[in-house]
């Protein structure tokens, strides 16, 4: 009976989630953690939960931001708490993310403690706390078997903002590695204290600033003159400071030897398409922010392809000129319960090898791809082989290229141009283009020309020119340019030579000695 009782309560209230974000690096959240992103109807989050990560969360999900942004106060403790209580009394799925692991520093335990009393059920999902995972990124064991024996991981700053009472004497004799949190504008006072309870000015200090993004810089010093390097270097926050053995480490670098290390690449294709671009910048080091700029939508009323179907016996060609094109006569046919057989005396058209792909997941493949991945070349290339009087159906975006069809009909085809789907642009409130641009180390990259005007409907006023934009083809680059961006083309419209496109732009850079800043290199 009271089992009962409490089912049809949780039914009526929703439920919190704290979970840990990671120190940054998007893809240091767990598998937990991400999935119930993906599922929460409403996302909780601030400032040192990376752009990135809130990308997992669901286009649907309402997003509060509680964190301070410059200019503004921070939103207190008590309201978030109360933010949390009442989403959860709505009925909502809430997650409240933070950064790194919610119970280190991070007031994780205060919200649970107010959820607890306001009777909401929650759970916590532990995430990689920026004390640790931050020094693997910058090639530091916390403990070495002949350096460090304990890591303390202590807070630099105290919840009013006075300075922290901390046992400096302890830490000073303690012999393990200190990690500070919190420290950067405290860190003068920082040392003071550890050298005034005899700790050795020699030993070794590191700042780690920004840690597992693309930014990443570790400055190593010594307890003495660690202050004075941190000022020099403009050491912003997020940072750590390591004191210890250890923070002298030097033979575990890896992060800054991979080709694209230090560069910050947005994706800006659909969400459902990026994520192969996606792992092979991450694969070359990139750090990548997957920024859809455009969702394919299809058409409300979807009669043209279902009256096309009923008369598909009649056609000769098939013309796909997007993987989304194919998905969704894919999806069609399946809603039909119309058998792939009924296709078997139609000629396929591709205009690219990702087009082929999602073709190939249907055990089909095509009869013509064109050699080289754009529109005229497509016309171009099925003019030669149409005969006059056949009939051609293309199934694609509304506003698809024209040339293509004039071709087609010029060689005497009866060409049907079914819009199956429409291009809807997308905006994400919590980028700021311009701070992302501001660096030179971060560049955006288009495979067609709707992502470039998505991209440029929701980066509002900014100055394009600041943009760097890698394109797949002429088409795009086309477009980036016209919108004043400084373009650059892959050699071949296909994503393996995009990356391969920023692979080399970052090698030549580099030898040009222009970039901008080591991404982990010693100061
Ligand atoms: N719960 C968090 C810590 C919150 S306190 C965790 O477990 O990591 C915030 C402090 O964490 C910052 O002032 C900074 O000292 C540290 N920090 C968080 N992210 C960082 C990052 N990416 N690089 C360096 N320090 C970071």
């Amino acid at each position: 009976m009271s089992l009962e009782t409490d089912t049809q309560k949780s039914d009526k209230t929703g439920k919190v989630y704290l979970v840990g974000a990671g120190p940054s690096d998007v893809e240091l959240i767990t598998v937990k953690g991400k999935r119930l992103l993906e599922e929460a109807e409403v996302i909780v989050y601030d400032r040192l939960v990376g752009n990135g990560i809130l990308m997992w969360g669901s286009r649907h999900a309402r997003y509060i931001d509680v964190g301070k942004r410059s200019g503004h106060h921070p939103i207190p403790q008590e309201e978030i708490n109360q933010i949390l209580v009442r989403e959860a009394r709505k009925g909502q799925k809430v997650v409240r993310l933070k950064g790194g692991d919610p119970l280190v520093f991070g007031r994780g335990g205060e919200e649970a403690a107010a959820l607890k009393k306001a009777g909401i059920p929650f759970e916590i999902v532990p995430g990689i706390t920026s004390a640790i995972g931050v020094p693997s990124y910058l090639g530091i064991p916390v403990t070495h078997r002949d350096m460090a024996s304990s890591v303390h991981i202590v807070t630099a700053h105290k919840k009013d903002g006075s300075l922290p009472d901390i046992h400096y004497r302890s830490l000073a004799e303690g012999g393990g590695t200190i990690v500070f949190l919190m420290g950067v504008s405290t860190i003068g006072n920082v040392m003071a204290g550890l050298l005034e309870e005899g700790m050795s000015p020699d030993m070794p200090a590191a700042v780690l600033e920004r840690g597992t993004t693309s930014a990443q810089r570790k400055i190593v010093g010594t307890v003495g003159d660690i202050a004075k390097k941190a000022v020099r270097e403009q050491v912003q926050s997020p940072a750590i400071i390591l004191v210890g053995h250890v923070a002298a480490f030097q033979d575990m670098d890896w992060y800054g030897n991979r080709p694209l290390a230090g560069k910050k690449i947005l994706v800006t294709r659909p969400r459902e398409r990026s994520l192969r671009l996606a792992a092979l910048l991450r694969e070359e080091g990139a750090e990548v922010l997957e920024l859809p700029t455009i969702r394919i939508a299809p058409v409300e009323d979807g009669e043209g392809l279902s009256r096309a179907l009923d008369g598909i016996g009649a056609f000769s060609w098939i013309v796909f000129t997007s993987p989304s094109g194919v998905r969704i006569f894919r999806e069609e046919l399946r809603k039909r319960r119309q058998d792939v057989r009924s296709l078997a005396h139609l000629k396929i058209a591709v205009i690219g090898e990702g087009t082929a792909g999602e073709l190939e997941n249907w055990g089909l493949y095509p009869d013509l791809v064109p050699e080289q991945y754009d529109g005229d070349h497509l016309g171009e290339a099925l003019a030669g082989c149409v005969k006059a009087g056949e009939k051609v159906l293309i199934p694609r975006a509304r506003i698809g290229n024209q040339t293509l069809v004039r071709r087609l009909e010029e060689a005497g085809a009866q060409v049907t141009d079914l819009p199956v789907y429409d291009t809807e642009y997308e905006s994400f409130p919590w980028v700021e283009y311009d701070r992302e641009f501001a660096s030179k180390n971060c560049w955006a990259m288009f495979t067609s020309a709707s992502t470039v005007r998505g991209f440029v409907k929701s980066a509002g006023d900014m100055d394009l020119s600041k943009v760097t934009a890698l394109c797949i083809g002429e088409m795009t680059a086309g477009e980036a340019e016209r919108a004043g961006m400084q373009t650059f083309t892959a050699a071949r419209a296909t994503l393996r030579d995009l990356v391969d496109l920023a692979v080399k732009m970052a090698a030549k850079e580099r030898e040009d000695g222009e970039g901008q800043r080591q991404p982990d290199g010693e100061k």
